[in-house]
């Protein structure tokens, strides 16, 4: 299936009011801002995010997500440790919250990431509305991802009212949330339309 592109069209589309203007304009007669044919870098910018949050995904699984102090001492918990533990108290709907949040989503959000720019990079244009269907999906889950913070931090209210332990959230949470930052950086960098421009080169 082929389609016409904007390109192809001879018209550049304002990204930031939307107005269709030929092709040679090189700044919105609406807004006023500059109008690129595909958003500038943005093959090299989300690759870069994508692995950036690739690389903060180890420490932020690896390292703990919360420290709990008692009087029996110091007791660190990865994500991993927390979704184990709500499992084992039969707290499944936790353990589930915690495990879509914290671990199936950020690796899928970087998997279609990856996907997508590959797409682009080996022109697989047959692929391509699948592709923006994929897309969709992670920009809209993409404002669900911290999540698993407040889950942390309800527990955290919860014990502290109980005067149980104290808990302090461990290093994982910054890994964490750079993953999450680096995640929606990469999928606003991207442009969803070079994976259409594939079909010309072939
Ligand atoms: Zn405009």
């Amino acid at each position: 299936m082929r389609w016409l592109t904007d390109i192809e069209a001879g018209k550049v589309l304002c990204l930031h009011c939307r107005k269709l203007h030929p092709l040679s304009c090189r700044t919105c007669g609406r807004c006023g801002s500059a109008l690129h044919q595909r958003r500038p870098h943005a093959i090299a910018l989300s690759w870069s995010f994508s692995i950036a949050s690739m690389i903060f995904l180890v420490p932020a699984n690896l390292l703990p997500m919360m420290i709990v102090i008692s009087f029996v001492g110091k007791d660190p918990a990865t994500i991993m440790d927390g979704i184990i533990y709500f499992f084992q108290s039969g707290s499944y709907g936790i353990a589930l919250v915690i495990f879509v949040a914290s671990v199936f989503v950020p690796v899928f959000k970087v998997t279609v990431l990856i996907y997508l720019l590959l797409i682009v990079h080996f022109k697989w244009h047959e692929r391509a509305r699948f592709g923006l269907r994929l897309y969709r999906v992670i920009h809209f889950i993409g404002k669900w991802s911290m999540l698993d913070i407040f889950v942390v931090a309800l527990m955290v209210g919860l014990v502290q009212f109980k005067g149980l332990a104290t808990i302090v959230t461990g290093p994982a949470a910054i890994a964490f949330a750079m993953v999450v930052i680096m995640t929606m950086l990469a999928t606003e960098s991207f442009d969803t339309r070079l994976m259409f421009d594939t079909q010309n080169q072939t």
